[in-house]
């Protein structure tokens, strides 16, 4: 009578264990999924790497075209002109290494990155 109530227990706490089991791994499962898995909007790590990247280097392309605006009294025509005296290299996009180009209000533009505004 005593030891078939302990193993009704010990089949009680079985059973509370694999629960318990099944709870955590679905937790695990649930991790890793977030770390591979998109963004909200559907990008990679990478990208996000890359479009923050971008946005930097359009920021400061932006800065260096408003200083060659102001000691050469015109906007430069192409990003390649700010190339050597305002940048040390020609500014690219990472993610293509597509070069920028300017709109008709000579602010700098990536074809794959769109600022927030
Ligand atoms: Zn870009």
């Amino acid at each position: 009578m005593f030891d078939k109530r302990q193993r009704g227990a010990t089949l009680m706490e079985v059973l509370v264990v694999v629960a318990i089991v099944g709870i955590i791994s679905s937790m695990a499962i649930t991790r890793i999924q977030n770390v591979s898995a998109a963004d909200s909007d559907g990008s990679t790590q990478r990208e996000q790497w890359e479009r923050a990247a971008c946005l930097f280097n359009l920021s400061i392309t932006q800065s260096s075209t408003e200083y060659f605006a102001v000691f050469n009294g015109s906007y430069p025509t192409a990003p390649d002109d700010l190339y050597p005296h305002y940048l040390d290299r020609v500014p690219n996009c990472p993610a293509q290494a597509t070069e920028y180009l300017y709109d008709e209000y000579h602010i700098i533009q990536c074809v794959h990155h769109q600022r927030k505004k």
